[in-house]
């Protein structure tokens, strides 16, 4: 079985800590390779050759680095198909749905060609007598990132496109279930012309995580991932002085008003309920139909539609809709929490627990599950199950149904499906969720917009990509300068405003 490794200081390096993790193929069920999990030595091996490179590379003219980015772009296009081979058969998700994982991390690295636009800075000319007033937007030195699972393409992009175009160094520490998207991702910037140093992958667990919160050089910390771990990197990361920008778990509800296209709202529910296997961070949850006869209505549409569906692997091509979870461990969650759902009350209508594949018995596969008459105190409704199980609870009307959006702890995205523009004003107005679609069932904002949720879908202020990327990874320095006869004519001891 082939290790794989780590990438520091331009080159491909072995674990040297002697622990692995085992990266799985998710539809057979078999271990293909096994990434190595730094220790903190090896962490710190990355950062002083980070350290070392970074300052040269933050002197290099923005337009200039915004060329490796346009350069990576293109590669990116180049070699979509084997990145997308590479993605699925870690992660399990089909190829088209893997291609788009690259595609919406590509478009961040769009967006950041326009660096050398948005770090001009300001400037004031003539703030007083004489005197003139700017602000630069430097970087940071060594940044860090710390991904999911389940974009391993997009979201590292999300982290290192940004970082590394502002002049800053980035550590990659990506999850050890899907790594080897990241390791290619590395290679592919240095052969668009980025120095070796600028970006590295460190592959590991918590205790490279740690070492990443607990190293003095590193200035900045970019995590997504479930919400546990994000308090817990915010809450380290942030008592040690650094800036962290965390994003965590969803539970995103999906309104389906009366007046609603009821076609178009199922159709809706089915991608984005069971898209990727549900293991998407903007996946829709959680179904409120308002009135009895629209409950009856969409779940009629949606349990035909949900028995069509087809699971397989990405190897069958077109012929799948979603592939397998990403472990055992996931699926063996899933089906505990279907288990619970059943136990608590909640009507399973499609039930997907006896599906098995022939001649992927050993692969990770879940069938699609639709439960109604879900309630607010049922654990499937409280936790984020990250799989192919979409729950209805059914609202009487449009107040309650905003309020379970409301109430509920996390508020990532959400969705109202209506024909009446005033209702759907009202909802986007008063919803106290991040991203919010209208008619739109999974509202990813694209590059030059941010990208974030509210509660406790996250930790930290800014979002990710769009200008509040470039305020991440850059500070401001003001500078009030005066030239011409300076002090010269007496200096001054008060704190005065500018005559
Ligand atoms: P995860 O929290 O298990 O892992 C994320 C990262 O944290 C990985 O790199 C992992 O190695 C590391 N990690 C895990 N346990 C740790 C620990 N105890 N200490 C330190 N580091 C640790 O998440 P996941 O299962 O990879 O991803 C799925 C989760 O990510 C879901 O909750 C999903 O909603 C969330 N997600 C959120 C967004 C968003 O933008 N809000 C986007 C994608 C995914």
């Amino acid at each position: 079985m082939t290790d794989l490794t780590h990438y520091i200081g331009g080159k491909h390096v072995a674990g040297t800590s002697g622990r692995f993790a085992d990266v799985y193929n998710p539809a057979t069920g078999e271990v293909q390779y096994r990434v190595p999990l730094a220790n903190a030595d090896e962490m710190a091996q990355a950062v002083e050759i980070a350290e070392k490179a970074q300052p040269k590379w933050a002197a290099v003219n923005p337009q200039r680095r915004a060329r490796v980015m346009m350069k990576f772009v293109d590669l990116l296009n180049r070699d979509m198909d084997k990145l997308a081979e590479a993605l699925s058969r870690e992660h399990g998700k089909t190829l088209p749905d893997a291609a788009g994982d690259v595609q919406r991390g590509l478009e961040v690295v769009e967006y950041c060609i326009g660096a050398p636009q948005m770090l001009k800075g300001e400037f004031t000319d003539g703030a007083g007598p004489g005197i003139d007033m700017y602000s630069m937007r430097q970087a940071l030195g060594v940044t860090a990132g710390i991904t999911p699972f389940n974009f391993p393409a997009m979201i590292p992009m999300w982290m290192f496109a940004p970082a590394i175009v502002c002049g800053n160094a980035f550590i990659l520490k990506p999850s050890e279930r899907d790594p080897s998207v990241p390791l290619m991702l590395a290679e592919l910037m240095e052969e668009a012309g980025l120095p070796p140093g600028i970006l590295q992958v460190v592959n590991g667990d918590k205790e490279a995580v740690d070492a990443i919160l607990d190293n003095d050089v590193i200035q900045a910390i970019g995590f997504v991932g479930s919400t546990p771990i994000a308090e817990y990197i915010y809450g380290r990361g942030c008592s040690n002085g650094k800036r962290v920008q965390c994003f965590g778990g969803a539970k995103n509800h999906m309104i389906i008003m009366p007046d609603a296209d009821l076609d178009q709202a199922a159709d809706a529910l089915i991608g984005a309920g069971y898209g990727a296997a549900g293991e998407r961070c903007m996946a829709i949850s959680v179904a409120v139909p308002v009135g009895e006869e629209t409950a009856d209505a969409l779940v009629a549409k949606l349990i035909p539609r949900i028995e069509k569906l087809k699971v397989g692997p990405y190897t069958s091509g077109k012929d799948v809709d979603y592939g397998p979870v990403v472990t055992a461990a996931a699926k063996a969650n899933i089906l505990r929490l279907v288990e619970s759902g059943v136990n608590e009350g909640a009507k399973l209508v499609v039930d997907g627990r006896d599906f098995s594949l022939q001649g992927y018995e050993d692969g990770f596969f879940v069938g699609p599950h639709l439960f109604d008459h879900v309630t607010k105190d049922m654990e499937i409704y409280r936790k984020e199950i990250f799989g192919p199980v979409l729950s209805t609870v059914r609202a009487k009307t449009y107040e309650e149904a905003l309020g379970l959006a409301m109430d509920h702890e996390y508020g990532n995205g959400t969705a109202i499906f209506t024909r009446d523009g005033d209702t759907a004003r009202d909802f986007a107005a008063r919803v106290n969720v991040g991203m919010i679609g209208i008619n739109v069932p999974i509202p990813v904002p694209l590059a030059y917009h941010t990208f974030g949720g509210w509660k406790k879908s996250v930790f930290g202020d800014l979002n990710q990509h769009g200008p509040d990327a470039f305020k991440f990874y850059t500070r401001t320095k003001t500078v009030t300068s005066r030239w011409p006869s300076g002090m010269k004519e007496g200096s001054a001891f008060n704190f005065k405003p500018m005559d």
